[in-house]
Formats: C-alpha cells, structure tokens, sequence
C-alpha cells in the first residue's frame, strides 16, 4: 500500500500555486508575499530620540545649559540647537541639527529654566541614527515571506498598503450518505448530522481556503455523479464518505465516470486508510482541480485532511514548504500498534521545561467525536514501529498553536 510520505509527494507533484491578486495589507494577513518588495525610504527617516530626555553636544558636558526648547514627537526635523544650550526632547522626536547626544531625563536636575547635567554622556546615546533599522532600498521583504502581524507593520510603515499575494484557493465539500441531514434539520429514525461538512469547512477556512458547502447526496451513483458534475467552479473539491469497499461507496465510480484521473485511492495510515485522491480536467479552466475522497468517519476524516489536504492548500497558496511543519514532542505514556500503518493518534499537549508532553487522548476510535474535542496534535508514529515508550520523543502535527495546560 501506498506510503504516507509517497502520497503526500503525489499530491504536491500535482499541485501549482495559484495565480496571483493583489491583495489590502490587513486581508493579506496570513498569506505568502508573492514579489519581493524593496524599502521606498529610510526608517527611522531621521535622527530621533529614543528617551524623553535632553538634546546635547556631548563636548559641552558635565554642565548647567539653559534649556532652549522642547521638541516633542511630530516636531520639525528642522531645528537647530544654539552651542552652550540643550533641548527638552521626547522620545521619537527628531534631534535637532547641532545635538550629538541625548541624556535622559530622570539623571538630569532641571528647573524649567536650566538643566544641570552631573556627567558626560557617552556620545550618540539614545539616538536613534536615521536608517538604521530599515535602508532605503534595501530588501524590505523576500518574495515567499508569511504575512504575520509583523511582516504586515514594516509594509506599512512604508506605505505599503497592498501586496501581491495567491487567490484564496475556492473549496467545494460534498457530503455522502444517505444517512445524513445538514446541520439545522432533527434527525429521524436512523439519521445523522453531517459534522463532517462542518469540520471540513472549518480546516479548510482555517488553511486558509474558502470553503463552501455543496451539501449531501444520497448513496446512488446517479445522484453523487450528478452532483460532482456540478462543481466546476473550485479549485479543490473534497467529498466525505463513499469511498470505501461497503455495497454502497460509489465516490470512486463516481469520479473515474466524471473523468477525474485517479492518482490513488488508499494509503497505508490509520485512521483513514480509504483515501481518494486525484486531478480532473473541467473544461475551458485552465486550472486542474485537486479531487480528495476523505473518508466518511469523523476522525479519518479530520486526519486525512491534515495529513493530505492541508499540504496541497499550502502549495496552492505559495508555501515554500508546503508540507505541514513537524513539532518534536515527548510521550507521557508507552504506545502499541501494529506494524504497517502510520498511525496518527489525537493528543493533547501541555507545556514542560523540556518542551511540549502529549498525552494521548482516550477513545481513539475514528468515529469518535469524542477524541477530536480538545486535541491539540496528531502524533505522526511511524509505520514500521511498534512500541513507543513513554518519555521518548515523536513528531506531531501540531493543530494549534497555543494549548492549555
Ligand atoms: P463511509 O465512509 O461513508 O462508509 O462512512 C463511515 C462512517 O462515517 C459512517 O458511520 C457514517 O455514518 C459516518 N459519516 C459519513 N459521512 C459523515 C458526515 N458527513 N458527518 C458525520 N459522519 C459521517
Ligand atoms: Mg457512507
């Protein structure tokens, strides 16, 4: 059976970055800068204060100077400072010409009038050199750079206020099943809500996708090829059940009789082993689109996004590396499993001196709900290995950023 680590490099061989947009500076948060993007001045723009204190001539010092005036942030980069004299400066003013130093103001014994310096100051203290943290035409960003809080406040103190960034890759979720009523609808008799559409929907807004809901089809071939033939208009198309070898998964007859070309259809991981995957060809679009047939058990399905979709919407998104990074974290417990399969088991982290502890959390079964409820990570544990001890450490897939304890 095919490898996690193959099926992944199947998917990014088939993937190509989205065309570009040029995208506002606050909607371009989270995405990949796709031209680099050059320093249109210098930062600071002039010599500035970095205290509230007192512009000097470093020479004239110790010494009692009149004080001459008060420039404070937003004063004329102008000014100049009479020898024999000092200035009430604020941090972040420009230091007038002539003044070489700037002294804080809680050493200094001032009266309004003079100032009485006891000291010599080191010179250039406490002032901030124009230039110094961004050069004009310097390199201000990288093409490829992730647009954080950052990255987004050194564009706009350069009054770069839009950038290019990859169109939102659009994601269509179809679920299967005739079991299965959208949220908003009680079940009857043997019923169940579709939370998968939910959970999709939420990873794929959370991946930085738009997600959009194509809603359910009953188990008949007729009715899940009609409902695929639909959905041209997305990048990614990604159904929910179906797809395993029960009387009635039709999604991979379903695709092959729609044209999609079948890359692969199982991978040697658990939860999640069904796992459809391939590109179809829409006619007048120049774009292929990636087609994911994740399999319908809640928690196979949360995995296979992880494992398998999340890396293709990184590279449709200009990731340089599109594979989803790795945390190293340490086993508070021994593992078993059987040999064969990469087993991605749900954990919860909670912080150490040593670094994040993952405990595994109970009811690993992949149609429990139960197990997805406060998981943190997906520990990744390698298919050939059968023990894990506790204390030793593993990689996982982190879910979140931040855990609590
Ligand atoms: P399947 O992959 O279609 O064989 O479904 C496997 C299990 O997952 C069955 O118990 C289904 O009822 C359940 N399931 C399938 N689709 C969904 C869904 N959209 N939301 C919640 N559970 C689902
Ligand atoms: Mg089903």
């Amino acid at each position: 059976m095919l490898k996690a680590d193959e099926a992944i490099g199947r998917i990014l061989d088939l993937v190509t970055p989205m065309e570009d947009e040029v995208a506002p500076l606050l909607t371009a948060q989270g995405r990949v800068l796709r031209a680099q993007q050059d320093a249109r001045f210098a930062l600071p723009p002039w010599d500035n204060s970095a205290m509230d204190g007192f512009a000097v001539r470093a020479s004239e010092l110790p010494a009692t100077l009149p004080i001459s005036g008060v420039l404070a942030a937003g004063a004329s980069p102008n000014a100049e400072l009479a020898s024999g004299t000092c200035m009430k400066i604020m941090t972040g003013a420009p230091v007038p010409a002539g003044a070489d130093t700037v002294v804080m103001r809680e050493t200094v014994v001032e009266d309004g009038k003079v100032a009485t310096f006891a000291e010599a100051p080191t010179l250039g203290r406490h002032i901030r050199q124009a230039g110094e943290d961004v050069s004009a035409n310097s390199v201000l960003l990288p093409s490829g750079s992730l647009l954080g809080p950052g990255e987004l406040a050194i564009l706009a103190a350069q009054g770069i206020s839009e950038v290019p960034v990859c169109k939102k890759p659009r994601v269509a979720i179809l679920s299967t099943g005739d079991e299965l009523v959208p949220l908003g609808t009680t079940p009857k008799d043997s019923q169940i809500i579709s939370s998968n559409s939910i959970t999709l929907a939420a990873q794929v807004r959370e991946a930085g996708g738009i997600p959009v809901d194509a809603g359910i089809v009953p188990d008949t071939l007729v009715a899940t090829v009609r409902a695929l033939r639909s959905l041209t208009d997305y990048d990614m198309l990604l159904t929910s059940g179906g797809v395993s070898v029960g009387d009635f998964d039709y999604v991979k007859e379903a695709y092959e009789s729609i044209g999609v070309s079948m890359d692969f259809w199982k991978v040697a991981i658990k939860p999640g082993k069904p796992l459809a995957f391939g590109t179809r060809r829409i006619p007048g679009k120049t774009r292929q689109q990636m087609v994911f047939g994740l399999p319908g058990n809640p928690a196979s399905s949360l995995v296979s996004f992880e494992v398998f979709v999340r890396p293709a919407l990184r590279k449709l998104q200009g990731f340089s590396s599109a594979r989803s990074p790795r945390i190293s974290v340490t086993l508070s417990e021994d593992i078993e499993k059987g040999k064969g399969r990469t087993n991605y088991l749900r954990a919860k982290l909670r912080d150490s001196e040593t670094g994040p502890v993952a405990t595994t959390l109970r009811k690993q079964g992949s149609g429990m709900l139960r197990s997805m409820v406060s998981v943190d990570c997906l520990l990744e544990l390698d298919a050939d290995t059968t023990h894990f001890a506790a204390g030793s450490q593993v990689a996982a897939l982190p879910l979140r950023n931040v855990w609590q304890s």
